[in-house]
């Protein structure tokens, strides 16, 4: 067994600019790795099996959810799984490494709540709904049907803020990733 380290999970509605965000940090602390979800969706665009996620088919994922090797999993979007790997997060602290996630809210609680006291949770907020509709549309990689579901999904998100330890706004993408790394650091040095 790994020694324990921390965690730093970002959570927020899809198309909140957690991901950008995440990929900032990752750019500029070498100290953090990004943990790799597994998931049952298709790859988009240039996603790479292995980096951005592990594309693995949902006979696979059920039988992990049966193998207890998940810390945590959700159906985040009907008939589609995200989970995180016990061994994910076991390969980085090896490492010696802080692990960081890009999760969706309900899944940035669990691991808040299963990693009290080693983990700092981190709320995405975008500047409005109709903000967050428009960059989701945007992306142009989801039918209306997804997207629908999306934004269903992203209104109830929005209120599950005040449970996570900060708020970190993202009106203007270059302060929020500026804000981000100060929240880090911080975190890290304590
Ligand atoms: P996307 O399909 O846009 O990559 O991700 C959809 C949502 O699933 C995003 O909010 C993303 O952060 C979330 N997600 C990614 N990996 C995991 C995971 O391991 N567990 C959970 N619960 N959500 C995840």
């Amino acid at each position: 067994m790994a020694k324990e380290g921390k965690l730093i999970i970002f959570s927020a509605p899809s198309g909140a600019g957690k991901t950008t965000i995440v990929h900032h940090l990752l750019g500029k602390m070498s100290d953090l790795e990004f943990s790799i979800s597994a998931t049952t969706r298709e790859a988009r665009g240039d996603e790479v099996d292995g980096k951005d996620y592990y594309f693995i088919s949902k006979e696979s994922f059920l039988h992990r959810i049966a193998k207890k090797e998940f810390v945590e999993f959700e159906e985040v979007y009907s008939g589609t799984f995200y989970g995180t790997l016990r061994t994910e997060i076991e390969r980085i602290w090896k490492k010696g490494k802080t692990v960081i996630f890009d999760i969706d809210v309900e899944g940035g609680l669990h691991l808040k709540r299963k990693y009290d006291g080693q983990a700092l949770a981190i709320f995405v907020q975008p500047p409005s709904l109709e903000v967050l509709k428009e960059r989701l549309s945007g992306r142009g990689t989801d039918s209306a049907e997804k997207l629908k579901e999306r934004f269903a999904k992203a209104e109830k998100e929005l209120n599950y803020a005040p449970q996570f330890d900060v708020i970190l706004k993202n009106y203007e993408l270059d302060t929020a990733c500026a804000d981000a790394e100060v929240l880090v650091k911080n975190f890290l040095n304590q």
